[in-house]
């Protein structure tokens, strides 16, 4: 049986996996379904996290070190999906669809995935045009126009990433006021190749088989509506949190979650079930941060190894 089950291998994993096995638990698995890294690997630049600061650091760059020193002590990384966390006795099944693990205790960091925005041929253009990745995606479009939408952190840099490489980017939000940080909002503002076209959302998006041409916009200030021809359109609209795999068979959930589908945790990561934390975005009131995912991370990891010990498993 695993000492420890931690589910995803984002900074709040990763680090959870470097405190539990540091403090001396000897069998830790990380399950990540891809590469470890997590979302900010989706990042064209990060300038907040604390002790690494220099101009166009990107998100892979920066996550790039954390697996091997994370995994130094005895952390091992597969990579498989979890599809369930369920708790039977005193202690949990880690159910991996053709197999199943048992665990002691388990710490679950799944983070967040971009939402959609809902409008008409969001979904018929996603990936022919519509993105969520300006890191992954912008340089399809060098030196041509593209959209953006959203008013928040995501929404600005990534539109100022995307003016590096683009002819002009247009952001559309729905309001005159934004979610980013005031000096993202600043510099956004002062960006010659972005124009800002506000107090307006996208009705539907329109192509043919090659892919997107554009976008219809509606205003909700009386202006008529208009249309913009851009080949790519990156939305930022926020992010649902990736609870799927507390999803019991009956429909319930292994422990409580808030409305919006967060984790409810204390202040040490513990959620309603003993033994079973969650750490990162994932989380009740989570700062959405990577220095704060892994920091939670840290506190999960070392919750783990107490409960372990007090309760002599
Ligand atoms: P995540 O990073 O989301 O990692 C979760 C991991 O779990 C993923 O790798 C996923 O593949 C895996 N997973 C999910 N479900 C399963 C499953 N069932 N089985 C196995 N694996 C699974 N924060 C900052 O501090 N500074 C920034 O500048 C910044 N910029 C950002 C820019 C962008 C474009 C985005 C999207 C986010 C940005 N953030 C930034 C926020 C930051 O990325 C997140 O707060 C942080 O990554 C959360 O870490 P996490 O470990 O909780 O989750
Ligand atoms: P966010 O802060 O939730 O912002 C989402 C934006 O999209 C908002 O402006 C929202 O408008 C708009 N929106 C939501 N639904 C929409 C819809 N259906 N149609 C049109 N617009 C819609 O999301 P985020 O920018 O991805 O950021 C997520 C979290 O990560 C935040 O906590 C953020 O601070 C953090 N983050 C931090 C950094 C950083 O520290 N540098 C970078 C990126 C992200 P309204 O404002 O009107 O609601």
């Amino acid at each position: 049986m695993l000492d420890c089950a931690i589910v995803g291998g984002g900074p709040a994993g990763l680090t959870a996996g470097l405190y539990a096995t540091r403090g001396g638990l000897k069998e830790v698995v990380m399950y990540e379904k891809g590469m470890p890294g997590g979302q900010i690997t989706q990042s064209s630049e990060i300038e907040n996290y604390p002790g690494v600061f220099r101009e166009g650091l990107t998100g892979m760059e920066l996550m790039e070190p954390w697996p091997a020193q994370c995994m130094h002590f005895g952390l091992k990384h597969e990579m498989k999906e979890v599809k369930q966390v369920r708790k039977v006795g005193d202690h949990f099944e880690v159910d991996l669809g053709n197999e199943t693990v048992e665990a002691k205790t388990v710490i679950v960091c799944t983070g967040s995935t971009p939402r959609r925005a809902g409008f008409k041929g969001e979904d018929e253009y996603f990936g022919k045009g519509v993105s969520t990745c300006a890191t992954c995606d912008g340089f399809f479009y060098k030196g041509k126009e593209v959209a953006v939408l959203g008013g928040g952190d995501t929404a600005l840099e990534e539109a100022l990433y995307l003016a590096n490489i683009c002819s002009k980017v247009y952001v559309i939000h729905r309001r005159d006021s934004f979610r980013a940080a005031p000096p993202t909002v600043e510099r956004a503002m002062k960006n010659e190749k972005i124009e800002f076209i506000l107090n307006a959302s996208i009705e539907e998006a329109f192509g043919d088989a090659m892919g997107l041409q554009g976008v219809k916009i509606v205003f909700n200030d009386g202006r008529e509506p208009m249309e913009l021809h851009v080949p790519g359109l990156f939305v930022f609209v926020g992010n649902d949190v990736n609870n799927q795999v507390l999803r019991q068979d009956d429909g319930s959930w292994l422990c409580d979650l808030n409305e919006q589908g967060e984790v409810i945790v204390d202040l040490n990561m513990h959620s309603s079930v003993p033994g079973l934390y969650a750490a990162g975005d994932l989380r009740i009131q989570a700062p959405k941060q990577v220095v704060c995912a892994a920091s939670d991370g840290a506190i999960a990891g070392m919750q783990a190894l107490h409960y372990i010990q007090e309760h002599e498993l």
